[in-house]
């Protein structure tokens, strides 16, 4: 993929935000960790915010301190920013450094992943360019076509999916690719259909898309029903997230809520969960197709 180099300012925003993303899902934890008598069980809720008032909020600062540094700012605006006198903060933070990431662009594919994946309780509109449009040198994503973009090698939200999903294309015909949907954004088993011609609606298919769209949807179904122990296989297309053709193929499990409830917020999965599915449904995809 051709993307502009990381900068320095990238690199510290990285860091930055990686822990802020370690300090969210510590007190997330936190919110459901129990009392405990025992002040010293590390897994208590006591336990767990007094560590983080001793070693994670001190360290955030540090970084804070050493990421406004880095941006340039004097020790007056340090003072400002943090209400410490500049003699004492640079006594303090005179060292203050920021760990760069090692490898800026798996952090940066990690956050943004980890951003879509708490994303899905806000509205849509919301995570449209999530975190690597804060890296400089990345366009917002604006209008261009997300799925001829993927397939082009140019970068894409993490929930546009990856022109090499989890598991690889399940079918790659001369009309339709067919793989794991983007897994921060959807559970495992879901599949999503692309054309390979760039175009928007169902009014839009030709003659052989047509043909074979139907087909393809019917043979898809019950070995995805095998593979994820659905009852039921959702299908739906809104071609929103990028004017270009595409069908959902969602597997509704048992304990979840139904219909429109349940599409509103599907959940997701990992890489390897998805990968999993994939392999049990080429499996039930030969079965249905051998010769009875
Ligand atoms: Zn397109």
């Amino acid at each position: 993929m051709d993307l502009p180099p990381y900068t320095n300012d990238d690199r510290v925003r990285i860091a930055l935000s990686k822990q802020l993303q370690q300090l969210s899902e510590a007190l997330r934890l936190a919110v459901t960790a129990e009392e405990s008598d025992d002040s010293s069980a590390p897994e208590g809720l006591m336990a767990r915010l007094r560590a983080m008032l001793i070693s994670d909020i001190p360290t955030l600062e540090e970084t804070v301190v050493g990421y406004a540094r880095h941006r340039g700012d004097t020790w007056h605006e340090i003072t400002d920013l943090t209400g410490v006198d500049a003699e004492e903060a640079q006594r303090r933070w005179a060292g203050a450094q920021v760990s760069m990431p090692a490898d800026p662009e798996q952090e940066t594919l990690a956050l943004d992943s980890w951003y879509t994946m708490h994303a899905q309780m806000e509205p849509l509109g919301r995570v449209r360019d999530p975190f690597s449009r804060l890296l400089s040198g990345r366009e917002p994503a604006g209008k261009q076509c997300l799925i001829c973009a993927k397939y082009d090698g140019r970068p894409v939200p993490p929930w546009a999916g990856w022109a090499n999903p989890p598991g690889g294309h399940v079918i790659d015909d001369e009309h339709w690719r067919v793989g794991h949907g983007p897994t921060p954004y959807w559970p495992a088993g879901t599949l999503i259909i692309e054309s390979r011609r760039h175009f928007v609606d169902y009014a839009d298919l030709n003659a052989q898309e047509a043909a074979a769209i139907g087909p393809l949807i019917q043979r898809l179904t019950d070995p995805l029903k095998e593979a994820t122990g659905a009852p039921r296989i959702h299908v739906f297309s809104c071609m929103e997230g990028t004017e270009h053709f595409h069908v959902w193929l969602v597997p509704r499990r048992g304990e979840v809520s139904m219909g429109r409830t349940f599409i509103g917020n599907p959940g997701y999965c990992s890489p390897v969960e998805a990968e999993d599915v994939i392999v049990r449904l080429r499996e039930a995809l030969q079965k249905s197709e051998e010769p009875r």
